[in-house]
This record gives C-alpha cells, sequence and structure tokens, in this order.
C-alpha cells in the first residue's frame, strides 16, 4: 500500500457543535498534511445511532471551510445533498455499513473475534461484582469459547449478539508516539473490545482502523484521551496485516486550575467563540499554540497559519496538559482587531450594534469603531457603554460634571469658554480627530486654562458618564451641532442652585 504520501483526517463524531479540542486536531492535522504536501481528509464517525443529532453533519462540512480549513477529501454538501469529495469515499460511516460487515467477517473466520451472546443484565451483574472486588471492569470472557454448535443453537433462536475482538493474552504492544515518545501497553490490560454492536453498528474502534486504513491515512493525530485504544488499534492492523499509520496524542486542554476544560457547551464551542466576537484568525492562533512554541527561546506568540505552516513542529507540543488561558485568548483577540482596517472592523462589528441600536448609520458605526479599536478584546465588546451617543443615558446628576478641583460656579464658567471656543472653531476642525485635539489643546495652553477644569466638564457633558471616551473623541463622533448642544445642555444643569 502506498503510504508515502502524508495524509492526515478530522474525523469527528458530530455533536450539533465544534468543540475547542476538535479545532485543535484540525489545526494539526491540517498543518501536518500541508507541510508535507499532504492532504487532508473530513470524515464523519456517526456509528453511535444513539446520538444522532440532524444537521449536525452538515454544521461541519460548513464550518470547516469558514474556519479557512479547506479539506482535500470528505462529505460535501451539493444542492443541499451529502455527497463525497474524493475517491475513498463515502466520507460517512453510517454509509459504510457493509465494508465493516465485511471486515468483521474476515475477523471472525480467522478466529480473532467472537460471537458474544450476554445479555445486558449478566455483564452488568458482571460489572457490579467486579467493582465490589475492586477489579477493573473487563469482559469476562464468558463466550470467548463457544463451539460452533453453541453458536449456531443461538443464531437460530435469534439471540440478540455482539462480536468481540479476541485480545491475546500477556503480549506487550509497543508504538512511538510523534508527541508522547515510546508507550507500550500489555494486552493483560486491555478488554475484548465490542466491535460490531447488536444492532450491527460497528463500533469506533473497527471502523476507525478499517476507515484509515482503506482511505490511506498516514498519521493520525488526535485527542490523549484516544491513547488507550491505540493498543487495540494496533492489533486490528495487525489481524488484518495492514501497515498502521504513525500515531500522535496531542494533551487535553485544561482550565488555568488544571481541572479538565469545562463540559459546558457555551465554554468550548467555537460557533460560540466566534458568537461572542473572537476572530477565527486569533481563536486559531490561540489554539494552535496552547502548548507549544517555536523553541530556542523564541517568544513570537502571533503566528498566521501560513506562519504555522513553516514553523510548527508536531514533536515539540507539550505532552503535559494544555491550559485553556482565556486571557491569553483575550490578549491574542484584540491583538488582530487592533492590526484591523477600520471598514472591515466595522463590518465585524455592526451585527452587535445593531443588538442594541437597529437604525446605527454606517458613518456613526464606524467612528464609534475607530474610537473603540484599541480597548476590544473581542466584537462584542463594542456594544458596552455607548448608549450615550444616541442619547440615551444622557440623564446624569451635575455633581458629575463639576470637577474635583473645581467648584459648581466656576464649572459653569468654564463650560461657557468652551462653547465659545468651540462654536468659532471651523467645522472642518470636527471633522479631523488629531485636529480636533490639537487645537482644543492649544487654546487651553494659550490661556493657560487647567486641563481638567475644562476637558472633565466637557467630557462628562458629551457623555454623562463617569469613564468614557476622551472628549475629543466624544465630539469627533457627536459633530459639532451634537457636541454644542449638550455643552449647552449642562450649562442650564449648573445654572440651577
Ligand atoms: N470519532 C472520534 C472522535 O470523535 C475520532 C477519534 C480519532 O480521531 O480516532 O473524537
Amino acid at each position: 500500500m502506498n503510504k508515502t504520501k502524508v495524509r492526515t483526517r478530522f474525523a469527528p463524531s458530530p455533536t450539533g457543535y465544534l468543540h475547542v479540542g476538535g479545532l485543535r486536531t484540525i489545526i494539526y492535522a491540517y498543518i501536518f498534511a500541508k507541510q508535507n504536501k499532504g492532504d487532508f481528509l473530513l470524515r464523519i464517525e456517526d456509528t453511535d445511532r444513539e446520538r444522532f443529532i440532524p444537521g449536525a453533519t452538515e454544521k461541519l462540512i460548513n464550518i470547516l471551510p469558514e474556519l479557512g480549513f479547506k479539506y482535500d477529501e470528505g462529505p460535501i454538501l451539493k444542492n443541499n445533498t451529502l455527497i463525497s469529495k474524493g475517491k475513498f469515499g463515502p466520507y460517512i460511516q453510517s454509509q459504510r455499513l457493509e465494508i465493516y460487515q465485511k471486515y468483521a467477517q474476515q475477523l471472525l473466520e480467522h478466529n480473532q473475534a467472537y460471537y458474544c451472546f450476554c445479555s445486558s443484565e449478566r455483564l452488568d451483574a458482571m460489572r457490579q461484582e467486579q467493582m465490589k472486588n475492586n477489579m477493573p471492569p473487563k469482559y469476562d470472557g464468558h463466550c470467548r469459547n463457544l463451539t460452533a454448535a453453541e453458536i449456531k443453537a443461538k443464531l437460530d433462536a435469534k439471540t440478540p449478539y455482539v462480536l468481540r475482538m479476541r485480545i491475546p493474552e500477556n503480549r506487550v504492544i509497543k508504538f512511538v508516539d510523534l508527541i508522547r515518545g515510546e508507550i507500550e501497553f500489555n494486552t493483560n490490560d486491555i478488554d475484548d473490545q465490542v466491535i460490531i454492536k447488536s444492532d450491527g453498528f460497528p463500533t469506533y474502534h473497527l471502523a476507525v482502523v478499517v476507515d484509515d486504513h482503506l482511505m490511506q491515512i498516514s498519521h493520525v493525530i488526535r485527542g490523549e484521551e484516544w491513547v488507550s485504544s491505540t493498543p487495540k488499534h494496533l492489533l486490528l492492523y495487525e489481524y488484518f496485516n495492514w501497515q498502521a499509520p504513525q500515531f500522535a496524542h496531542q494533551s487535553l486542554l485544561l482550565n488555568p486550575d488544571h481541572t479538565k476544560l469545562s463540559k459546558r457547551k457555551g465554554d468550548v464551542a467555537v460557533e460560540d467563540f466566534l458568537q461572542k466576537g473572537y476572530l477565527k484568525e486569533a481563536l486559531i492562533n490561540f489554539i494552535a499554540t496552547i502548548g507549544w512554541t517555536e523553541g530556542s527561546g523564541n517568544e513570537q506568540e502571533i503566528y498566521s497559519i501560513t506562519d504555522l505552516i513553516k514553523k510548527f513542529n508536531i514533536s515539540r507540543l507539550t505532552k503535559a496538559g494544555a491550559i485553556f488561558n482565556l486571557e491569553k485568548l483575550d490578549w491574542i483577540n484584540g491583538y488582530y482587531i487592533r492590526q484591523m482596517k477600520i471598514k472591515e472592523l466595522n463590518n465585524l462589528c455592526l451585527p452587535y450594534l445593531k443588538t442594541i441600536k437597529p437604525d446605527i448609520s454606517i458613518k456613526l458605526a464606524e467612528k464609534i469603531v475607530t474610537i473603540s479599536q484599541e480597548r476590544l478584546k473581542k466584537l462584542s465588546d463594542i456594544t458596552q457603554n455607548i448608549e450615550y451617543f444616541w442619547g440615551e443615558k444622557l440623564d446624569y446628576p451635575k455633581e458629575l460634571i463639576i470637577w474635583k478641583k473645581s467648584n459648581q460656579a466656576q464649572t459653569l464658567e468654564n463650560l461657557i469658554k468652551t462653547e465659545d471656543f468651540l462654536i468659532n472653531l471651523p467645522g472642518l476642525c470636527f471633522k479631523n480627530l488629531k485636529r480636533l485635539e490639537k487645537s482644543v489643546i492649544n487654546w487651553i495652553k494659550k490661556n493657560n486654562y487647567g486641563v481638567g477644569d475644562i476637558l472633565w466638564p466637557m467630557r462628562v457633558a458629551l457623555s454623562g458618564q463617569q469613564n468614557s471616551p476622551s472628549p475629543f473623541e466624544l465630539a469627533w463622533v457627536l459633530g459639532k451641532k451634537e457636541t454644542l448642544k449638550r455643552i449647552n445642555k449642562a450649562q442650564t444643569k449648573l445654572k440651577v442652585y
């Protein structure tokens, strides 16, 4: 078989959303394939019918290219119908049942698998007993050596059955993991794994081996939770006399306190991160670099996917649990946001702005985005504390306008001076933020006014807030007319004793 070409795959069981751990597998499998001029495949592992979720496969098919991971082979949607792209399809396991049956039969014929007729009641009782005796749960081999006649009688009586693979006794199975190095297991610790369930569907273990072989996968990159399954898979490769792929098991994602990453969908679904306003480039950068550095003292943290294809080395991934640090994600996301052109950023922020101001104009949105770009950690932050731009929440107490080192009369006087100055400022000045700022500052300096004496009341008059952008930014967003109107309104408040 030709395994000289690197072929990797992402093989999710569709759950209805993409887990961040799944995205990590996608990133590494994709990068590894691209680094080696190989192929990256998508295969849907949907043999667990109890967990079938309508529409989940379609969601996966859509989100991969949306995130920038175009797969070379896999299921695609054409006119709303699922079809295969590539010559090793179908790429959806529920459409490959006959293939698994064929290979399961082969194992049966070679006595590498056997019929197991144990009822679930018997298996439950067995497990209870094992637990009572502090033994690891393991099939006790009850049906391991049934005679041909016994099997025939059970089959004739239509007794439900599963097929189990026969695990040899006391053998050491070793493999070299690209991330974790040499790993070995003793077969005495491995269960006679079910390979075909009573509904005729294969289990993951049989299907994954058959498919990885038939689809000529050269490197299996997946999460650490599958390490203990690998010896079973290696035995199956041996039974079929197939060459096994290479394995790389990346460590689990952990919370900063080293507990396992939350299972709450809202905290781990890639779709939810995007919805909250994390940019896909930032999310990919963050996830790719969890537990990975370039080494040799390189502290770089920002990597595009193209950089990663050049520089990523899978063997440098940490074996220890990889910390999923949201603060770092916020920092990386803020960085990406700051690199964006205003128009582009505005397009992404508009849907969020429209949730609080459905009729917001593009012009106003662009101005708000311009003055907010520096502080945004995620796109949804754009809606924080901006209602005052359209006059809402402007009902502030008059005490707020008074600068801490000043008093009511003085503040009123300062606001009147500010108004006079701004009235005479050419309208053009209001169209250029830098120029507006410079003019006001020069005027303050020239007249020896206190900066706080002028700017504090001006800012509060414009925003009505204790904390807000600078008075220049506010005046620039609001425009000359609205700025003067608000300063005037503040004066009226101060005139009342
Ligand atoms: N279907 C498995 C999952 O959902 C794939 C494991 C593997 O990559 O072998 O994680």
